[in-house]
């Protein structure tokens, strides 16, 4: 699949649309998700243009999927997250359901999360 420049993550890292940003660098976009399905819900996107976490595993060098995780675990430990812990979730194409043709892992906590990933019963 090609990379979609007028994604919605796109615009919102270009600054075409807001979006409550609770963690920036050079490489690495946080941001608040706007449907959250937990107190705390947070989607983390690298800042280039990889489609899913199958476009990055395949494109990106193994530097950037190092700083990528990295990065992740240490917003976590900023939201407070690290001791009752948190769920990283990571859709990818339609099966999965993903909406947004923007690499993102979404990072939630702040409650107990349940043993399913998923909503759906099979
Ligand atoms: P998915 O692609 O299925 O992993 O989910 C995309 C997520 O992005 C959903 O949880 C949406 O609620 C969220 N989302 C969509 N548009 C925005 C936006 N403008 N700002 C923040 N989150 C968004």
């Amino acid at each position: 699949m090609a990379y979609d420049v007028n994604n919605v993550f796109a615009k919102i890292l270009r600054g075409e649309m807001p979006a409550e940003r609770v963690y920036e660098d050079d490489h690495v976009l946080a941001i608040k998700d706007i449907h959250p399905k937990a107190p705390t819900h947070v989607l983390v996107l690298p800042k280039g243009p990889y489609t899913s976490l199958m476009d990055f595993s395949i494109r990106a060098t193994v530097e950037e999927m190092g700083y990528f995780f990295q990065t992740i675990t240490k917003i976590a430990e900023r939201l407070g997250l690290n001791d009752k812990g948190f769920r990283l979730v990571s859709n990818i194409g339609a099966d999965a359901g993903q909406i947004v043709p923007h690499f993102h892992v979404h990072l939630l906590g702040g409650k107990q999360l349940g043993s399913m990933a998923g909503d759906s019963d099979s």
